[in-house]
């Protein structure tokens, strides 16, 4: 009796009950992925990052998101089987309070097997307008894998709107899009109003604004059951950018020897990507809003505890000192400055 009166008084003077919330803010969370089966889609989600999909193809992998097409949820600790998104909305101080209605980042792995199809995203302004008040999307693109000879389609070589016009509406495809060299290790900004589209073979990681506003511009005349996947030719050539940005715009070549620290890779309004080539180890405070982490390669410590390839999780605000020890590689992203 007096021993479990004496455990329970040391608990409750060790944990009083602000401090327990202070606790549960402080915790890690390590989020489920969502898998998208896709006609276009790969193996290698289940057969190189080990995640149990009972079907193949799976294409694509929403490894944080609180988007309701792919609503991730936490998996272990106080939180656990709590959305993202509801935890934007009842829990603000994980996240630093910011400001926004939600959760404003989406990060996936895509896996593409055949060519996907060509692409242009709205800017926040046109999808706000015209797409139920939708954020626009603004991505990009870490390259895990590639082939030997891997390319991407990233803008195109119209020199003005009525030559861009011309050149979709005569389908001449060739002409008009512009095809870009690209390996592992690669990474491409993709601001709205760029044509893009992944080509066969290329597995990326992708950090994009919360937003699943896609245009169709060409789908390589394939068929997905009998019929083409319905494009949106008027919406994309209101958006796309004429001329298109030189190509060297887009590709950031990430530097080699820049092990155990945080290498950044972009900063643009939306978002702060950071790739972490661990070694060793790395020691730093977490002094953003929240910081997401994806597991790209190996594994490791993190504050004591064992992470791997294929694990996601974002550490909350004020969390503190941040230790990771082993042989891992990270990409990281917090939101905008
Ligand atoms: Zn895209």
């Amino acid at each position: 009796m007096f021993r479990e009166n004496f455990v329970k008084d040391v608990e409750n003077s060790r944990y009083p009950k602000e401090d327990n919330n202070k606790k549960s803010a402080n915790e890690i969370l390590y989020i489920t992925p969502i898998f998208k089966q896709m006609i276009w889609g790969g193996n290698r989600l289940a057969n190189e990052w080990k995640y149990d999909i009972p079907y193949e193809n799976a294409g694509e992998c929403w490894a944080v998101s609180a988007h309701p097409n792919g609503d991730c949820v936490v998996k272990e600790g106080s939180y656990a089987g709590k959305s993202l998104s509801q935890l934007w909305k009842e829990k603000p101080e994980i996240f630093g309070n910011t400001v926004s209605d939600k959760f404003p980042l989406l990060i996936k792995i895509i896996d593409a097997n055949a060519d996907l199809s060509i692409q242009v995203h709205p800017d926040d302004e046109y999808a706000k307008k015209n797409e139920n008040g939708s954020f626009g999307k603004t991505e990009c693109w870490y390259i895990l894998d590639a082939p030997a000879d891997a390319a991407l389609i990233i803008g195109h070589n119209a020199r003005d709107k009525k030559e861009l016009e011309e050149m979709i509406h005569d389908g001449k495809w060739d002409q008009l899009l512009r095809e870009v060299p690209v390996k592992k290790g690669d990474f491409i900004q993709i601001d709205p109003g760029t044509v893009h589209a992944i080509k066969g073979g290329i597995e990326i990681l992708e950090t994009q604004q919360n937003s699943d506003i896609t245009y169709r511009v060409y789908d390589y005349d394939r068929l997905e059951e009998g019929k083409p996947r319905e494009l949106h030719i008027d919406k994309s050539m209101d958006v796309i950018t004429v001329p298109a940005k030189p190509v060297e715009g887009y590709i950031i070549h990430t530097a080699q020897n820049e092990t155990n620290k945080m290498q950044l890779l972009i900063s643009c309004k939306y978002y702060r990507v950071w790739k972490l080539d661990i070694d060793k180890s790395i020691s730093f405070t977490q002094k953003y809003p929240f910081l997401i982490m994806s597991i790209t390669e190996g594994k490791g410590i993190l504050n004591g505890r064992p992470v791997k390839k294929g694990d996601h999780f974002i550490l909350p605000n004020n969390f503190g000192n941040v230790n990771i020890q082993g042989n891992i590689e990270i990409i990281a992203s917090t939101i905008g400055k």
